[in-house]
């Protein structure tokens, strides 16, 4: 089972690259190395379409284009990728519209800026909540 192992297939999606690396350079410091990028929820929602080996997705919630909440939406309405586990990331300016995600089915959410250990332990938390449902 590869999913919520190390070696599971990780979405990132941000608008800013510099936050793209800081998730990647943190899941690997878990011992996570198998990602997909992109820079916004249409660019990531193509992704899924052309993988449907993704394992867990990392979500920023402003993008332009399509933002983290309308990619959300989309994930949770497509068959098949509307059970993959989607972690919004956040400011905390924006905490408040998380009950937005929530009510769409968001696994979790984590705030910026955050640890390595804080994202480990959302993303194992996104997996026992699936299996105890
Ligand atoms: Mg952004």
């Amino acid at each position: 089972m590869r999913q919520g192992s190390t070696e599971m297939k990780i979405l990132i999606v941000d608008d800013f690259p510099t936050m793209r690396r800081i998730v990647k350079t943190l899941l690997r410091q878990s011992g996570y190395n198998n990602f997909l990028e992109a820079d916004d929820g249409a660019h990531g929602i193509e992704l899924l379409k052309s993988n449907s080996d993704v394992d867990f997705i990392i979500c920023d919630w402003n993008m332009p284009n399509i933002n983290g909440l309308e990619m959300l939406k989309t994930v949770r309405s497509q068959g098949s990728m509307r059970e993959i586990p989607f972690l919004m990331v956040a400011a905390e300016s924006e905490k408040d519209q998380m009950l937005d995600a929530v009510k769409n089915g968001v696994s979790n959410f984590i705030i910026k800026p955050f640890t390595g250990a804080a994202l480990q332990e959302k993303l194992m938390k996104a997996f026992s909540v699936k299996r105890a449902s």
